[in-house]
């Protein structure tokens, strides 16, 4: 008998989301709290953070909001350490906070150039050397990474933005192969032009870029975020390292 549909249970886990405040952490948070898992939603802005977990509640889902800057590395170290404090323990991470200025290279200031690598690598990285070691003593976790479809190929504008998600891509797979045998599956979903709060005014841009995939038009957070929570399930038990283009096709073509 095929009991996996059971797994897609998270009761008695607790979920960490980055980027939780909004669109693709904020779907996933929610999602995440559908299941049955608590849920620590974090981001910088308290009042969209506090409105997330009024959201969870009124579903009578358990949420706490965790505020932390993650272009700030003592802030991101601290921002693990509370989250183990508030639950005990963190099953599953969703490394979902990210920032996307786009521009030709030329003119990138040097200072934009730190903050997406503060944001969208450091961070993450610091998470993950302070949560996955903790799952690993506990034998089981699920690390999931919020990739983008631009850190596969090269597109005039994105250079700084799609490097950085090169790299996550690459951090996904070396973690795989670090945590995984202790228990601890890392992957991440790699998704196409998605309306969220952050892409709002980019209309034109994320149509065009939707037109070049099988699909033909942006995702919702809720698509990005029911790949995220099959990553983060038992249901994906055999799937280390993968980076799962989640863009409405444009990688096949
Ligand atoms: P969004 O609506 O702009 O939300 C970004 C989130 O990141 C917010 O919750 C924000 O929290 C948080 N964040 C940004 N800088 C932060 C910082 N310094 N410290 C703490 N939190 C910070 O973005 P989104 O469109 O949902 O994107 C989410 C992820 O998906 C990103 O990693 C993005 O690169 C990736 N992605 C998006 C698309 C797309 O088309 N939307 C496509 C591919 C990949 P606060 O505002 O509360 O600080």
């Amino acid at each position: 008998m095929n009991n996996k549909s059971t797994h897609l249970d998270l009761n008695g886990r607790t979920a960490l989301i980055t980027g939780a405040t909004s669109g693709i952490g904020k779907a996933t948070a929610l999602a995440l709290a559908r299941h049955g898992a608590r849920v620590l939603v974090s981001g910088r802005d308290a009042i969209r953070g506090d409105s997330v977990v009024a959201a969870i509640r009124a579903e009578d889902g358990v949420a706490d909001f965790l505020q932390a800057d993650l272009g700030d590395a003592d802030s991101t170290r601290k921002l693990a350490r509370r989250a183990l404090e508030t639950a005990g323990h963190v099953d599953i991470l969703v490394n979902s906070a990210g920032i996307f200025p786009f521009g030709p290279t030329a003119e990138t200031p040097v200072d934009t150039f730190q903050d997406v690598y503060a944001t969208n690598v450091r961070a993450p990285f610091i998470l993950v050397g302070e949560l996955a070691p903790k799952m690993a003593e506990r034998g089981k976790g699920a690390i999931v990474n919020v990739s983008s479809m631009v850190g596969d190929f090269g597109m005039a504008g994105m250079a700084l933005y799609g490097s950085s998600k090169a790299a996550l891509n690459l951090l996904t797979k070396a973690w795989a192969a670090e945590f995984g045998p202790k228990g601890v599956r890392v992957n991440a979903v790699s998704p196409g032009p998605t309306r969220t709060e952050g892409t709002a005014g980019m209309e034109d841009g994320l149509a065009q870029l939707a037109a070049a995939a099988p699909a033909g038009h942006p995702a919702t957070p809720d698509e990005i975020a029911d790949a995220i929570v099959y990553l983060a399930s038992d249901n994906a038990s055999f799937i280390h390292g993968v980076v799962l283009p989640v863009d409405g096709g444009r990688a096949a073509v």
